[in-house]
């Protein structure tokens, strides 16, 4: 049987420069891991497909009906370090789909095969990330933040080679609002490529903001999603981990799971990921590396305007004024975790107050947060006393809400994808068992609601099961 994908493909009407149009890499033996059948029915997508059909579709063994595959070049600053051309170097955009609700989604496989931007790599991705993006992106869905999406898994029965050896391959179906990032207004601007930068601005503004007014309008508009996006990162306690800019998107949806993490033990300086070794890209700094992000981004758009002196004197100005709106965004996330409803200036000083005897004390971020609610929050830190002597503030804060518990049951999840969980799901897949993934995937899928069957997974890890570090997934 067949499966239907109402394509509607616009990236692909843009200038063949923009990609290098190709097919997946077949592979020896599709055999499906996931399907994520309620996205599929929000996309429209036909979920009649067997197994067998959707396991060689999303294997890239069999292009469907109307896609048109591609690799996307852009550029990016890799750690702060410009790289003019990198690109879909192991994945490939099929198409785009206009879901229920008339967006437009990109379809994308990862792990498809070599690329012309694969450079060394082997255009392939191993189970373990695969499954890890899996779970953490439909997490972050369900705690409510902007992200890409796991349409499904799909296992090649060819191994992979990296570092601990022979692993067995795979093929992640990813679904975004578009695929397009600050690396690909960069590619353009580097190349100085003007007619190229402006098909790209005008494409990126009809799809993710059609009421902007040009490039300065589509500049302030993905400063104000970072920033609430990135502000809501830190309510969670996650680590990106390689917020470079080719990982940052227009539209606003954290993309790329790599070596990202969510915070066990509360430190603002806490870094997962193996490559970072000077913590670029610790908890604490992603709210700093999104405006230097930014300020790449209103450079590469500055070649669009009529006035460059003039542009550069306004974009600076909005980029400027971009940490005052992630502070505020902050204050307002943090507020709501502690059940205040409108947070005022002085609110920001009670929550961060909190934080900085979580540090000290080793608190684990989810539970003593969760704990507000529930009772027991003292039990998290080391010396106890320092969380008493800002209970009793906080309590005479309280007395002014309406339904404080209300604020802090929205805003603290009771469950996150902690580490050792995804990597125990991650060996439990690797021998065969896929219990632990739909363990996770169904609890992880309504992590504001107590799950008593489910306490097991609230847990932070015991000594011997912390994971210290994260690696890239390539
Ligand atoms: P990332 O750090 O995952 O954002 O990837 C940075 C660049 O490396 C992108 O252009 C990727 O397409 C490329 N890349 C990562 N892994 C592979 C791989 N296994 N084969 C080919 N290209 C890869
Ligand atoms: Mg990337």
């Amino acid at each position: 049987m067949t499966l239907v994908l109402p394509f509607d493909n616009s990236y692909a009407q843009l200038p063949p420069r923009f990609y290098t149009r190709q097919n997946a890499v077949p592979v020896r033996e599709p055999r499906l891991v996931a399907w994520n059948a309620s996205l599929a029915a929000y996309l429209g997508i036909d979920g009649g497909g067997d197994a067998e059909t959707l396991a060689r579709i999303f294997a890239g063994n069999e292009a469907p009906e109307g896609a048109t595959p591609l690799a996307q070049v852009y550029a990016g600053h890799q750690f702060g370090g410009f790289s003019p051309q990198l690109g879909d170097g192991r994945a490939l955009l099929l198409g785009e789909v206009v879901d229920s609700h008339g967006q437009r989604r990109d379809i994308q496989l990862k792990g498809s095969g070599p690329t012309p931007y694969s450079r060394m790599g082997d255009g392939r991705a191993w189970l373990g990330p695969v499954l890890r993006e899996y779970v953490v992106s439909e997490a972050m869905h369900a705690l409510g933040l902007p992200t890409t999406r796991a349409l499904a898994a799909v296992t090649t029965g060819e191994r992979v080679y990296r570092e601990p050896g022979a692993l067995p391959g795979a093929v992640l179906t990813r679904v975004a609002s578009s695929h397009i990032r600050v690396g690909t207004f960069q590619y353009f601007a580097a190349r100085r490529d003007l007619d190229g930068l402006r098909a790209l601005c005008d494409h990126a503004i009809a799809r993710h903001c059609p009421d902007v007014d040009g490039p300065a309008g589509l500049l302030s508009e993905v400063i104000d999603r970072q920033a609430r996006l990135v502000a809501g990162w830190l309510a969670v306690g996650f680590i990106h981990g390689v917020m470079n800019t080719d990982n940052t998107t227009i539209s606003g949806e954290t993309i790329d799971y790599g070596p990202c993490a969510f915070m066990d033990s509360y430190h603002p300086q806490t870094v997962y990921s193996s490559i970072d070794a000077h913590g670029r890209y610790a908890y604490d700094n992603q709210a700093h590396v999104i405006v230097w992000n930014m300020a790449q981004f209103a450079t590469a758009l500055v070649p669009l305007m009529p006035d460059q002196d003039a542009a550069i004197e306004g974009f600076t100005a909005l980029v400027h004024a971009m940490p005052e709106r992630i502070e505020a965004e902050w204050r307002r996330v943090f507020a709501a975790k502690i059940g205040i409803a409108e947070a005022g200036e002085e609110d920001a000083a009670l929550a961060g107050d909190l934080l900085a005897r979580m540090a000290e004390g080793r608190a684990d971020f989810t539970n003593t947060f969760r704990a507000l609610i529930e009772g027991g929050a003292r039990d998290q830190f080391l010396d106890p006393a320092a969380f008493d002597a800002w209970e009793a503030r906080w309590r005479a804060r309280l007395a002014r809400e309406a339904d404080p518990e209300a604020v802090m049951r929205a805003a603290n999840p009771a469950f996150i994808p902690r580490n050792h969980r995804v990597e125990q799901m991650i060996e439990a897949a690797v021998g065969g068992d896929l219990k632990p993934f739909e363990r996770l995937m169904d609890v992880l899928s309504h992590p504001y609601d107590d799950q008593p069957d489910a306490a097991d997974l609230r847990r932070p890890p015991a000594a011997s099961e912390v994971v210290h570090a994260t690696f890239c997934g390539t």
